[in-house]
């Protein structure tokens, strides 16, 4: 069993005040694991502390100082990568190679900044003005579960880019990735305090970041209704926010796409990390006059998905997080059985011979109304809803009838065509014949996906201010 007993403040392990156990388990058996034991109130004022002070001398720091601390951190997390792997299978139930990817993309995130960095004008003119861009101060760092270390290292990537300090509060449920991640980046040898990783509950250390005043950012990625809570906290000392939230992403197949392809890409998008993706692509709207070729293919693609033990290099959908979690996608189920949508393929319960962790079975519903509860809101699990459309125009209106906007998706044969439906839709990000990512470019959402860009350039400057001088 393990037991993980210190934060991280101040360049060392110490341990926390606070004093509540939390119990972590294996998502696959759902037995113990470990637990970790919580910060508290106490704990996050002395981490603010902390990179309230480096933040004096670090702000200071030139690019190419920050560069040479970014290549240092990835070079620390790749030594730990097989052991991050390991966690994140036996902590959150990622399929190995899911597990593989996302820890990679979690280091490379270091170098990521690093590029952004060699290009970067930190002074620029505005009129006859000096344009200072100026770090904001200490960020506070809020993270889920779903991709733990990716969270964490690409917004201290951003902080470290900026001249930023932080104060990290990672998912309290990854609390064991957490710690090979801080061991790691403490081998990077960084100036002590510039970041501070504070194991705890979102409504006692996430809660205590968004108040404080010594607090100018908080980066939060997470589920839309903490989302909200964070804003009204964090509007009393008018902090700067960042807002990565939930999603229900509309997946448009054009009458004239190659189904044969297009379907298992959809499926795929639904179904990335076992479902618990914001940008899962959970809304596939296709032709009516292509609806039963869209169906065959949805059900032998989804046969062929194997669910099962996250160590199997062949599984694709591992268990989901919890039994919360697990519950919560069982209620969605059910609730597209009774509101008169189509089970295709899947349903409720457990998938043979799995009943023992928190698996579900990949399902997918047809004849799914607008009006649905498994069309409207995010089910963060293997459940994809196919709906209808007769015109374009109407896909594009079905589309954008959610009060999400993080990701969108189409397919069709012509990338004229494609780009043209593209340019109508209310999404942040919209992925063409492809599920590929761009560390370079801009993510986040339009309406309620959240507030603010993460990657690149346009996340560099959500941790910086114009300071303009006339002389
Ligand atoms: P969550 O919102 O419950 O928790 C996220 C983090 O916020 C955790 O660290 C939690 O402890 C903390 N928190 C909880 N209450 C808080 C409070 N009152 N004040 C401050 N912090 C608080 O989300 P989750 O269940 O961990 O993750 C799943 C959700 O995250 C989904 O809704 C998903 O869509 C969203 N998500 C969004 C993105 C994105 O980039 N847009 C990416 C991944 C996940």
């Amino acid at each position: 069993m393990k037991q993980i007993t210190t934060i991280y403040i101040n360049g060392q392990f110490v341990r926390p005040h606070g004093t509540e156990r939390f119990d972590l388990f294996n998502p696959t058996t759902n037995q113990t694991i470990g637990q970790v034991v919580l910060g508290d109130e106490e704990d996050t004022r002395a981490a603010i502390a902390a990179a309230k002070s480096a933040f004096e001398t670090f702000a200071t720091t030139t690019s190419e100082q920050r560069m040479e601390y970014l290549q240092r951190l990835h070079d620390a997390v790749t030594t730990r990568l097989d052991d991050l792997i390991a966690a994140s299978i036996e902590e959150y139930g990622a399929p190995v190679q899911r597990a593989r990817a996302s820890s990679e993309m979690a280091a490379d995130s270091f170098l990521h900044y690093k590029t952004v960095l060699q290009d970067f004008d930190f002074i620029r003119t505005a009129g006859h003005s000096k344009v200072s861009m100026e770090p904001l101060g200490v960020v506070g760092i809020i993270t889920p579960w779903n991709a733990n270390a990716g969270f964490i290292c690409n917004k201290l990537a951003t902080a470290i880019a900026a001249g930023c300090t932080a104060v990290i509060k990672p998912s309290e449920m990854s609390a064991t990735q957490t710690q090979i991640l801080a061991e790691a980046l403490h081998e990077a040898g960084l100036p002590a305090g510039v970041y501070n990783i504070v194991n705890g509950r979102g409504d006692v250390v996430g809660a205590e970041l968004t108040r404080h005043p010594d607090i100018a950012k908080i980066s939060f990625t997470g589920s839309t209704a903490v989302g909200k809570a964070i804003a009204r906290g964090a509007a009393d000392t008018l902090k700067r926010i960042t807002l990565e939230l939930g999603g229900k992403s509309p997946n448009i197949i054009l009458d004239d796409a190659d189904l044969a392809k297009a379907i298992p890409m959809a499926v795929s998008a639904c179904f990335m990390n076992s479902g618990q993706a914001c940008i899962a692509g959970t809304r596939l709207l296709v032709p009516q006059d292509r609806l039963e070729e869209v169906k065959a293919l949805v059900k032998t693609t989804i046969e062929k998905v194997s669910v099962g033990d996250p160590k199997d290099p062949t599984t694709t959908i591992g268990p989901l997080v919890s039994p919360k979690q697990y519950d919560r996608v069982q209620q969605y189920i059910k609730a597209g059985i009774e509101e008169g949508a189509e089970l295709l393929i899947g349903g409720e319960g457990h998938p043979a011979g799995l009943e023992a962790g928190n698996f579900v079975r990949p399902t997918a519903f047809a004849g799914v109304k607008g009006d649905m509860k498994i069309a409207r809101e995010e089910i963060f699990g293997p459940v994809l809803s196919i709906m209808t459309y007769t015109t374009e125009e109407q896909a594009i209106a079905m589309a954008n009838d959610t009060v999400y906007g993080l990701q969108a998706y189409v397919s069709s044969a012509s990338t004229e065509r494609a780009n043209r439906v593209a340019s109508r839709l209310v999404a942040g990000r919209v992925l063409i014949n492809t599920l590929s990512h761009d560390p370079m470019a801009p993510f986040g959402g339009f309406r309620q996906s959240g507030i603010g860009r993460e990657y690149g350039t346009f996340g560099l400057e959500a941790y910086l201010e114009p300071k303009t001088i006339i002389e």
